[in-house]
């Protein structure tokens, strides 16, 4: 697996096609994805349902936020509560297309059977 390629999200097969439609820069459809990898072909969904794994690498994506947003803040401002909780949960909300991205990125390449050896 290279950095590289989960960074751009490229196939996990031949590193060229695009796994998403859209660049993540288009927000308003950054969930699209490519059936298929339009260089090699290969399916970008190896069996119905795969992606609901990915549940859980999304999840971690959000803790580690969290916890990056959290400890600055703590440190350096200490605020009120409730300023924790509107700042955690806005960054929670700003990263869902950071996140969703990336954890059926990471999910594809880890689990999808796909990678060359
Ligand atoms: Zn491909």
């Amino acid at each position: 697996m290279k950095a590289k390629e989960v960074w751009q999200g490229k196939c996990p097969r031949c590193s060229e096609g695009d796994i998403f439609v859209h660049p993540i820069s288009k927000i308003s459809r950054f969930s699209e994805m490519n059936s298929h990898c339009a260089k090699c072909g290969v399916t970008f969904e190896p069996e119905p349902g795969f992606y609901y794994g990915s549940l859980f690498v999304s999840y971690a994506f959000t803790i580690a936020i969290m916890v990056i947003v959290w400890v600055p803040l703590y440190v350096i401002l200490n605020p009120p509560d409730w300023v924790y909780g509107a700042t955690l949960v806005g960054f929670s909300i700003l990263s869902i297309p950071f996140s969703f991205r990336y954890s059926r990125i990471l999910f594809l390449y880890w689990f999808g059977g796909l990678t060359n050896k």
